[in-house]
């Protein structure tokens, strides 16, 4: 990027020491509040504990007063909450300037985003125009409290390794999160906390790519980040009939259908179900995989699941080094017995 002059003079007269305060951007749609925020209220208190100081959402929207509400029930000291016809649906254009203005007069040191969609979009246009740093993607935050820094650590590679990124001369540090990743921050209906309702400076030409209808994706959409119980399938399934077993089973389980990027490549199963690295993060009470390797591609997005079982002809497979049940064999014998098994229940 070009960086003019007077913005170099900018960047070298920031006084890092005048940032003070973590900052969780609250993303809502159509007035629901999605998971992740919860998730990032969760790890922005550990954080913003740490360095002793102050926990804020930042809620835009319009007439989203009940999701204020229930920010500050879930941990957040205030609520900055910018109302606005404006801000009713996404826009880059608007949602950059409402933070970004903000952002310029408080100054928060730090700024969490989930890696939503919207999320991906938002977080670097915000740092480019702040010109400070972000680090996408991150599966781990941790703090250097003595120099007040964001030890922000995302997978790097291909997933080879895992890499902790710094910004030591810019403020806010920004990160965005993986959905799925932190732990839900606990609700307590007795928490108190500050709401601040303002109105954005916004004007319509601010705005310049207006959204004019939005239409909504007629397939159910797959709720893996949410589910308690996953049924997984890999290329072990030998071709896409497969998944009607993992289907079956799932649905006795009363769980969601997961799969592995190698089934997702071969259109066996829609990207809507893909679990790892480049699919969706998850944390159920149960994820069960079923011949599935166990690359480190899959395990970035599953091995956090509480209980894992495994089902898998080779008993040097990978994934038995993650899963607390292991069963060496075959899923087509395997499977059907399991499936009786709990009709039997
Ligand atoms: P395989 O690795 O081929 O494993 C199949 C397994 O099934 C074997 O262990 C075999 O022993 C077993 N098996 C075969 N037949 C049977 C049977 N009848 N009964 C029981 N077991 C049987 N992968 C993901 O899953 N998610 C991602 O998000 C992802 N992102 C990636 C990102 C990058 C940048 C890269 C490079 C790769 C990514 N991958 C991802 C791909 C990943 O590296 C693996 O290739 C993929 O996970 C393998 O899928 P699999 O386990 O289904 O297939």
């Amino acid at each position: 990027a070009i960086i003019r002059e007077e913005e170099k003079e900018k960047i070298k007269g920031m006084n890092i020491d005048e940032y003070e305060g973590v900052w969780v951007f609250a993303e809502q749609r159509d007035g629901n509040l999605l998971n992740v925020v919860v998730e990032l209220l969760g790890e922005g208190r550990k954080i913003a504990d740490e360095l002793g100081t102050e926990l804020t959402a930042v809620l835009l929207g319009k007439d989203v007063d009940d999701i204020a509400e229930r920010l500050i029930k879930y941990g957040a000291d205030n609520v900055l909450y910018g109302d606005s016809e404006f801000l009713k649906v996404y826009t880059t254009d608007g949602y950059t300037k409402a933070i970004c203005d903000l952002i310029e007069d408080r100054k928060p040191e730090i700024m969490l985003i989930g890696a939503t969609n919207i999320g991906r979009d938002l977080g670097p246009r915000i740092s480019a125009r702040l010109r400070t740093g972000l680090t996408a993607d991150c599966t781990k935050l941790e703090v250097d409290k003595e120099n007040r820094r964001l030890l922000q650590t995302r997978p790097a590679f291909g997933g080879n390794l895992m890499a902790t990124i710094i910004c030591p001369n810019h403020r806010p540090q920004m990160s965005t999160v993986r959905p799925g990743v932190m732990e839900k921050a606990e609700y307590n209906e007795d928490r108190v906390g500050n709401i601040e309702k303002f109105t954005p400076d916004l004007k319509e030409e601010d705005i310049k790519a207006k959204v004019l209808e939005a239409i909504k994706e007629a397939k159910a959409q797959v709720k893996l980040e949410e589910a308690e119980i996953i049924v997984s399938g890999g290329r072990g399934l030998g071709s896409p009939e497969g998944f009607k077993l993992i289907e079956e089973l799932a649905e006795k389980l009363g769980g969601v259908v997961g799969a592995s990027r190698a089934t997702v490549d071969a259109g066996w199963i829609d990207q809507s179900h893909q679990v790892g690295q480049t699919g969706k993060t998850v944390r159920p009470t149960l994820y069960i995989a079923c011949g599935i390797s166990g690359a480190i591609q899959h395990l970035a997005g599953m091995q956090e699941s509480e209980v894992i079982i495994a089902i898998n002809k080779d008993k040097d497979a990978p994934i038995f080094k993650v899963a607390d049940y292991g069963i060496v064999g075959d899923l087509y014998e395997v499977l059907p017995e399991l499936i009786k098994g709990l009709e039997n229940i």
